[in-house]
């Protein structure tokens, strides 16, 4: 087959249709799994290959490196090297130090690494507070003004007018971000959104550069574009300088960023702005199986307030495979457990490791998972964030846990533990500002440890605490192999696994507390699920526990988005109204693996526990009896509860 033949192998007549459309603006609006991305990297080297121009030429962008990476490892084997495709900020660093001493005149300013020491300085001034938290939170902030191109003066009418949760009153983070740019001028530095900004400023005020630079750029590529921000949009527009040779592609149902300053805008108006854009809406899903293409759309289609362009219905289009599963928990380490053996079987039917994701909503919840991973002696790996016992505030909080060893006092190990981590930041209430609330929920783990142990082993003191944690972090520490992914769903946009475990599903997590009285918030956390829920080719499964520890209250609620979901014979299915709902009563479950399919079966006194719903097995109920027997038995001395693998032997 010619080269021509083999880019355009395995493109339907709609991707075939973006690919090899005429020069000029093209928008590809279509759901996950459509390939999107596959069309512009065929556009790239179809483009390239009919000699419209030079791989030179081409500049694509997208949003994280392992993204851009990805691109380029596509796009050579493809047969195309040389054609760009990196982040928004590489492209602008890149041409930045190319023009700056032209332009500017002097050598270039230095790139800050890390805003925090000068947010520092900047809040010291007007008396801010100064943990390293709100200063993470002042940070935030600070990019989500400049990326919404929003000048320190306008921050609170800004902040106001989109309802933004503010970490601190709206005029004092004015003052700071203020002060940090009056701090980092004088020092002469540029920080990550200065990159962008200066880009877009030297192009618009030099029209020698802007020519120059024109003349070696033609061809523009964005992926993803429904994340774009105001300040990339300005960039984009300044690269395009009235030209029109763009190929935008996205899902205005996977904008998850615009707690960042994101909007699907853009994207949406794209058709508005180009009349004479080619536009091509992809339906077939190439990803997943119709079984899990059905509960995206079923995800969804329950979204509120959908902009037009962005009602697109996946039609699935791979053989059927397993229905997702819905499992509810007493508790989180049987949550774990039970995901972990669900992998076990999946590794014993070959499965590769790195084809299987575990995705949360925070990456606090990622312990308990790390903990029966490590376990089973499964290899895994954290993506985007630390390993639990790696991260800062858990490395001082264990600091300030062993030298409060030597007191080891009269309240309970629980107490005990909640005291010496108040001065961390472990407050009663959760505090507002991401990377606090991060940190709490951290410290809040640690907490919910030691109320594990102090009901396997009352009277457990905070010696024996620490002991336990420190062997559960040395139990984190296999060497990061090609294993299991661990990441928050944030991190897994774009990407794609064999199987997908979607855990924690309760109110309060997903969706996210402080988004409760929010209803964009909400649709944000919605559009999350459907993100998470399309980056499963086959297997997709859902739980969530309804109390923390193993014998705890069970205090929570399963999440609001999960009903309408589950299939109706499902125990935690009851029709409900309102975002107000009752917790089911609680359940006693007990958790079996067939032993034909690997199947995990979740029993409870309602459903009669007999036969796979995958396999003609029946289920031993002689076993099952010695099974209740014996966690009977085990009644309070069990670390987590019990649960029985009965392999295929
Ligand atoms: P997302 O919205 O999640 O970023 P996407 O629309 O970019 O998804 P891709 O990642 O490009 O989708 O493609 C999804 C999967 O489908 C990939 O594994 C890709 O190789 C495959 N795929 C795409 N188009 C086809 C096709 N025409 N035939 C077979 N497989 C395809
Ligand atoms: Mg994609």
């Amino acid at each position: 087959m010619d080269a021509e033949g083999r880019l355009l192998e395995d493109l339907d007549p709609d991707q075939l249709g973006a690919v090899t459309a005429p020069r000029g603006p093209v928008c590809v609006l279509a759901g996950a799994g459509t390939g999107k991305t596959r069309t512009i990297t065929r556009r790239i080297a179809y483009l390239v290959d009919r000699g419209h121009v030079a791989p030179g030429q081409v500049l694509a962008v997208t949003f994280t490196k392992r993204a851009a990476g990805e691109m380029r490892t596509r796009l050579r084997s493809l047969g195309v090297g040389g054609a760009q495709a990196v982040t928004f900020h590489a492209a602008a660093l890149r041409q930045l130090r190319y023009f700056w001493p032209r332009v500017i005149g002097d050598a270039p300013w230095e790139l800050l690494d890390g805003k925090l020491r000068l947010v520092g300085q900047a809040a010291n001034r007007i008396g801010a507070p100064t943990s390293a938290e709100s200063l993470r939170d002042l940070a935030g902030e600070i990019e989500w003004a400049k990326a919404s191109l929003v000048a320190p003066d306008d921050y609170p009418a800004a902040a106001s007018r989109t309802q933004r949760d503010v970490p601190l009153p709206a005029d004092q983070v004015s003052r700071v971000y203020q002060g940090y740019e009056q701090l980092k001028t004088r020092a002469r530095m540029l920080d990550f959104d200065d990159l962008l900004l200066h880009t877009a400023a030297i192009l618009e005020e030099h029209p020698d550069v802007a020519t120059e630079f024109r003349d070696r750029y033609r061809c523009f590529v964005v992926d993803e574009y429904q994340d774009v921000t105001p300040l990339q949009q300005r960039v984009l527009d300044a690269w395009l300088g009235g030209r029109d040779d763009l190929t935008v592609v996205g899902d205005a149902n996977q904008t998850i960023y615009s707690f960042a300053g994101a909007s699907p805008r853009p994207l949406l108006d794209f058709p508005r702005r180009f009349p004479e854009a080619v536009v091509v809406r992809l339906e077939r899903d190439y990803r997943s199986t119709p079984e899990v293409v059905s509960l995206a759309n079923r995800v969804i289609g329950a979204a509120r307030d959908r902009p037009a362009g962005s009602r697109l219905r996946l039609v699935g289009h791979r053989p059927p495979g397993p229905e997702p599963k819905f499992s509810e928990f007493d508790d989180e380490p049987s949550e774990a457990q039970a995901v972990a053996d669900r992998i076990g079987a999946l590794l014993r039917n070959g499965v590769p490791a790195s084809e299987i994701a575990i995705l949360y909503r925070v990456n606090a919840q990622s312990e308990v998972y790390e903990q029966a991973l490590a376990e089973a002696e499964i290899p895994y790996q954290v993506r985007g964030g630390e390993r639990f016992f790696a991260r800062p505030e858990i490395r001082q909080a264990m600091v300030s846990l062993r030298a409060a060893v030597t007191g080891a006092p009269e309240s309970e190990l629980p107490q005990v533990v909640r005291e010496v981590l108040k001065p961390h930041g472990l407050s009663l209430e959760p505090p507002t500002g991401g990377a606090q609330r991060e940190r709490w929920e951290s410290l809040l783990a640690l907490v919910e440890l030691a109320e594990e142990l102090d009901t396997v082993v009352p009277g457990a003191d905070l010696a024996r605490f620490v002991a336990e944690l420190e062997m559960r972090a040395e139990a984190q520490h296999p060497p990061t192999v090609e294993g299991v992914t661990l990441a928050s769903l944030h991190a897994a946009k774009g990407l794609e696994w064999d199987a997908v475990f979607l855990i924690g599903l309760t109110e309060g997590t997903m969706p996210i507390q402080h988004a409760d009285s929010d209803d964009a918030a909400i649709e944000e956390e919605r559009r999350l699920l459907y993100v998470g829920v399309t980056r499963a080719r086959e297997h997709l499964w859902l739980s969530w526990a309804l109390s923390r520890n193993a014998g705890g209250r069970r205090t929570r609620r399963r999440s609001r988005f999960l009903y309408g979901l589950l299939p109706e014979d499902h125990p935690a299915a009851r029709p409900v109204g309102g975002a107000q709902r009752e917790a089911a009563p609680a359940r006693r479950s007990i958790r079996v693996e067939c032993r034909v399919c690997g199947d995990v079966l979740v029993s409870t006194p309602a459903i009669k526990l007999g036969r796979c719903p995958d396999c003609p097995s029946d289920v031993d109920e002689e076993l099952l009896e010695r099974l209740r027997e014996w966690r009977k038995a085990k009644a309070g001395q069990l670390r987590v509860p019990p649960y029985v693998v009965f392999t295929d032997t």
